[in-house]
């Protein structure tokens, strides 16, 4: 965490009478207004990162803008923000958001809350005649889910400079399609819309999501206080065996890619039991070459995502990765690639406590919670000050259709946000 900026500890009464003034409903039309793009039969959304409903859903977010008076503009990644002034437009601003982009079956909360509660947040700021000193920006992070082009996290990290451009424009689709061919008619049809300078430096960035976990529900409270996010390692394995006939090559003569590969996973899966309850791990791709009954396999191409709190733990769990891939290899040859390595990390003390401050001055039940899933704030709080407020999801479900957050649950949030950043914008 760096940053220059001085948080103050609790929200003004100004703060906490603007929150008071947010509108629940209104939030919740705009959430169903902008669900509508890319919807779903099931209820859900399927609105992946660059694609025509993403193009739509941005037109309706700059809308909304455009009615408020706030000024949009775009960046070389596509991060789309809507700016309200500051009475010292040249001071660091204050930034929050989340992105609109969702899974192929995601629901209506994930990411969109996040973007619209800081909308709402605005808006009540503005009802309740709060004139920032410094500007205000509503951010929609470019590509957070990483589903249509992988990895996710394009937009906060090429801003955050922990990704190049140039290689980030290069990843392509399961069709081929670059992100840069993409984004290119993003940026087309948002033609009219002001481009700027990527990067810069916030006073602080907040952003609001949905848990996607249980906890909050299990306990009652419609604020999570996000203490942190769990680390994540991410590695791509690859084993090639010799492809022969299922029934003339004697078994002690083989090399199996997959049974190498199950070999491989077993270890892996002993290994994180072995440590405990705290990590977890997941083989969500695994794709077999040439995928034919009768044929040994050749090749196997499968994932790893491991998770942890701790971070010496991570470390050793993941480098384990590579000694274990290795160990099974039954002939095969073996290629362990590590695509990312995010350390588990903490938000600072002050935002966590300006949060908890402002869900105690409204009154509204919140508690501290970690974060199990990725977020844009992860890699915004290498840069400035940063917070996340949760919101309940009903059975803790998420990156699904049946995704459910209480529309009271959701207002509740967004008072909370609204008080910091007005707390915030006007220290
Ligand atoms: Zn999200």
């Amino acid at each position: 965490m760096a940053g220059d900026f001085v948080l103050p500890q609790r929200p003004g009464a100004a703060a906490v009478a603007a929150a008071e003034g947010v509108d629940g409903d209104r939030l919740w039309a705009r959430l169903m207004e902008m669900a509508a793009h890319g919807a779903t039969e099931a209820g859900g959304v399927n609105r992946q990162a660059l694609s025509d409903a993403d193009i739509a859903a941005r037109a309706l977010l700059r809308s909304w803008g455009a009615e408020l008076g706030l000024e949009a503009s775009v960046d070389t990644i596509g991060n789309l923000f809507l700016r309200l002034p500051g009475k010292d437009d040249g001071a660091a601003p204050v930034l929050s958001g989340s992105h609109l982009d969702s899974q192929p079956t995601g629901g209506k909360f994930d990411g969109a809350y996040g973007v619209l509660a800081a909308l709402e947040a605005v808006e009540a700021m503005q009802g309740a005649g709060i004139e920032p000193a410094r500007p205000i920006e509503i951010v929609a992070w470019t590509n957070e889910e990483g589903s249509r082009f992988s990895p996710g996290m394009m937009g906060s990290t090429v801003f955050t400079g922990a990704r190049e451009l140039d290689t980030v424009l290069a990843a392509r689709d399961g069709e081929g399609t670059t992100v840069g061919a993409a984004l290119a008619r993003v940026l087309d049809a948002e033609g009219d819309v002001p481009k700027r300078q990527l990067g810069g430096r916030p006073a602080a960035f907040v952003e609001a999501h949905i848990e996607q976990g249980p906890v909050l529900e299990a306990a009652g409270k419609s604020v999570g206080v996000v203490t942190g996010i769990e680390g994540k390692r991410v590695f791509r394995v690859t084993v090639i065996g010799k492809m022969g006939h299922a029934g003339t090559v004697p078994q002690g003569e083989r090399q199996d890619a997959v049974i190498a590969a199950a070999a491989m996973v077993t270890a892996i899966g002993d290994a994180v039991a072995a440590d405990g309850r705290g990590a977890k791990f997941t083989v969500g791709m695994f794709n077999v070459h040439p995928n034919a009954p009768s044929v040994i396999p050749a090749k196997v191409h499968f994932s790893v995502d491991m998770r942890h709190a701790d971070a010496v733990k991570l470390s050793a769990l993941g480098d384990g990765i590579v000694r274990l891939c290795g160990e099974n290899g039954m002939g095969c040859e073996v290629d362990v690639n590590e695509l990312s390595h995010d350390a588990p990390l903490d938000f600072c003390q002050p935002m966590r406590s300006l949060i908890g401050a402002g869900s105690g001055a409204l009154a509204i039940p919140s508690m501290d919670v970690f974060s199990g899933a990725g977020h844009d704030a992860r890699h915004l709080h290498y840069l400035c000050p940063t917070g996340m407020i949760f919101v309940p999801s009903r059975g803790g479900i998420s990156h699904s259709e049946d995704e459910w957050t209480e529309p009271g649950h959701l207002a509740d949030g967004a008072r909370v946000l609204t008080a910091v950043l007005a707390t915030l914008a006007t220290a």
